[in-house]
């Protein structure tokens, strides 16, 4: 089978490109400049022909993907702006929702071999303010995010800017299978990641350049980026790179995924508990918050993972192992 996966240059999109590859699909990625193919084209060489790079120059363009899913068998729709530097919502919420719309509309239109598409989402469109610690699961939605993008405009924080872009997305991408039932063939799968850290495949200047996600983990965990009191009290959920990739084919491939919005969540963190792993791996990199006693860390949000594992038998890597990894490859680059 063929593989349409959108944003193919991105840090979480390389890794899916190479769960698919290995699993014998072919791919068909599409990035937005011709100077992003070199990379990927690059990176997968062994793979040849296996695959095809194309430039959709702008998503957000009706009709943008309708060459694009000719011929393919499913869709992994990665693209979408994630940064903090959002001056104005439109910035990330246009691009978000007529992405994701203009890539289920042409599914619909010009996609007559697809059967499945996945959506890149985010657990930033399940949390939500909780004044007591809480287990999300899929059943939550972050209307807070939504609400306060309504309400405040230009004026609101672009972490929220960020949020919302996720949520209304894919709200809408729901919403057009529910109004499109009876004209589609395939169904869809929504995979809801928290931070996604680990090794890096995407094409990258300099560390300092990394995407959103990792130049936090970087500066962190190389750089010493955090006090010692925000090391303790900075806790959130995350998943690794590489199983976000894999969880990405086998939501193509599993049956029971369509439909279904699934977490895809390894463990809480805060950020001792990555710069303990890092010192113990390397003694020269910071130690952080010293004595640092694990049992004691509170951490006010948590996510159910057991659709996850239910559907797609996901197995987490562990903090450590992703630490490991990670600072075997920053090494060999050269970047730290
Ligand atoms: P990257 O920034 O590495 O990749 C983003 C991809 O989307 C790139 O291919 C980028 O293209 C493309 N893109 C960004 N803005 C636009 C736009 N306006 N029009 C068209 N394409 C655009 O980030 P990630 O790999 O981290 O993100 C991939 C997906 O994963 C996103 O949907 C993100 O929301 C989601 N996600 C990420 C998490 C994380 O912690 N990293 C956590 C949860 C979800 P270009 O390179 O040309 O800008």
């Amino acid at each position: 089978g063929k593989v349409l996966v959108t944003g193919a240059n991105g840090y979480i999109a390389l890794w899916v490109v190479r769960s698919l590859l290995e699993k014998g699909y072919s791919v068909r990625g599409t990035v937005r400049s011709e100077s992003k193919i070199a990379h990927l084209k690059d990176t997968f060489k062994s793979y040849g022909a296996q695959l095809e790079v194309i430039v959709v120059s702008d998503i957000a363009k009706d009709g943008a993907f309708d060459d694009a899913v000719k011929g393919v068998d499913a869709i992994a729709h990665t693209a979408s702006p994630f940064h903090t530097k959002a001056t104005h919502p439109d910035e990330l919420v246009v691009p978000a929702v007529r992405g994701t719309l203009s890539i289920l509309q042409s599914a619909l239109a010009h996609g007559a071999a697809v059967k499945r598409v996945v959506i890149t989402s985010s657990t930033a469109a399940v949390v939500y303010p909780t004044p007591q610690p809480r287990v999300f699961t899929e059943a939550d939605w972050n209307d807070a995010s939504m609400r306060a993008i309504e309400t405040q405009g230009a004026a609101a924080n672009p972490v929220e800017m960020y949020r919302a872009s996720k949520g209304f997305a894919e709200r809408a991408a729901w919403k057009f299978v529910e109004e499109n039932k009876g004209k589609i063939a395939w169904d869809l799968a929504v995979l809801n990641p928290p931070f996604v850290y680990g090794p890096v495949l995407h094409e990258v200047s300099d560390p300092e350049q990394l995407n959103t996600s990792m130049v936090d983990w970087y500066r962190n965990l190389v750089k010493g980026a955090k006090t010692n009191e925000e090391l303790l009290s900075i806790a959130a959920c995350w998943v690794d790179v590489r199983d976000v990739g894999l969880a990405h084919a086998l939501a193509l491939e599993k049956p029971a995924a369509g439909g279904e919005r699934i977490i895809i969540s390894s463990s809480v963190y805060n950020w001792q508990d990555w710069v303990s792993a890092a010192h113990k791996f390397d003694p020269s990199l910071p130690a952080g918050n010293v004595p640092y006693d694990p049992a004691t860390a509170k951490y006010h949000v948590r996510y159910d993972n057991s659709k996850s594992q239910q559907i797609l038998g996901l197995n987490y890597h562990t903090i450590e192992e992703c630490t490991v990894d990670t600072l075997e490859q920053f090494k060999e680059k050269g970047w730290y």
